[in-house]
């Protein structure tokens, strides 16, 4: 049974590939507000998780609802459009735009708007200014304001998850999930990173991040959920996850 603040509630839900049970997750539920972080070793089931309830890719079996409205199975543009987005990494067509149109094909995508299928100006007929008014204020909030008009493939490792968090806040969504936001960053951005991330979920924002660093997610996190062959064996807070047995086992003893 969902905790009265539970956003997102996923019960049974389970996906294979040829064979191998990838995720078969029996309940998962993230509340309202948290960093919560998904662990566990490689292959364990977490990028495919995230792609099943975000609309990238159809399970086998399962339900789950945000903010109290089912979403299962629904495509990734409208779970979007309700407030859950995820972060993507930047394709080679999309490092040939500026940091500042990138930013702004954030409103886009999440429409479910083929990407680059049109001149930008005919995309968002009339609402460019909107859009653009709002991307400059992400970008300067992603304190990327000096790069707004370069490529975005000239961006450093730590410049890129700046832009893929700007780009998804778009949509100003409920929750947002980051998939390894700090793989690729050198080390001395990443406190800075942290320091988004944490400012996100200070103004109400819920975060759901996968993160291989245990000192990252032993400080940042809320609550931890540990997965480990598609099933999640343990969940608690962050003192309770370092002390337990199962988690050792499986992972950290590793
Ligand atoms: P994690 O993100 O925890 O490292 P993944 O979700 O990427 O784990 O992978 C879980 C399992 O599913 C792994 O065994 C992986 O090889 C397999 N897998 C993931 N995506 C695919 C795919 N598109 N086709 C085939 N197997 C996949
Ligand atoms: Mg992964």
């Amino acid at each position: 049974v969902a905790k009265p603040d539970a956003i997102l509630v996923a019960d049974d839900v389970s996906k294979s590939f040829g064979g191998v049970r990838a995720v078969r997750v029996d309940h998962l539920e993230v509340q309202r507000g948290t960093i919560t972080a998904l662990i566990g070793p490689n292959g364990a089931g977490k990028s495919t998780f995230f792609n099943l309830v975000s609309g990238f890719d159809k399970p086998d079996s399962g339900t789950w609802s945000f903010d109290g409205t089912d979403i299962s199975g629904a495509p990734a543009y409208r779970i979007a459009r309700r407030g859950m987005v995820r972060t993507f990494q930047l394709t080679k067509a999309l490092m040939r735009l500026t940091v500042l149109e990138n930013v702004m094909l954030g409103a886009t995508e999440q429409r479910g708007e083929r990407m680059l299928a049109a001149p930008l100006r005919w995309v968002w007929k009339g609402q460019e200014d909107d859009v653009e008014e709002k991307a400059r204020a992400l970008v300067e909030r992603f304190r990327l304001s000096h790069m707004a008009h370069e490529f975005a493939g000239i961006c450093s490792g730590g410049q890129r998850k700046l832009l893929e968090m700007a780009r998804a806040m778009m949509v100003d969504p409920a929750m947002i999930m980051l998939d390894e936001p700090m793989a690729g960053v050198n080390p001395a951005l990443v406190q800075s990173l942290l320091g988004h991330i944490q400012r996100l979920r200070d103004e109400g924002t819920t975060i759901v991040l996968v993160e291989h660093d245990m000192d990252v997610i032993m400080s940042i996190s809320d609550w931890i959920v540990v997965f480990a062959e598609g099933a999640v064996i343990a969940e608690g807070r962050p003192d309770d996850i370092r002390t337990n047995e199962k988690v050792i086992e499986a992972y950290l003893g590793k």
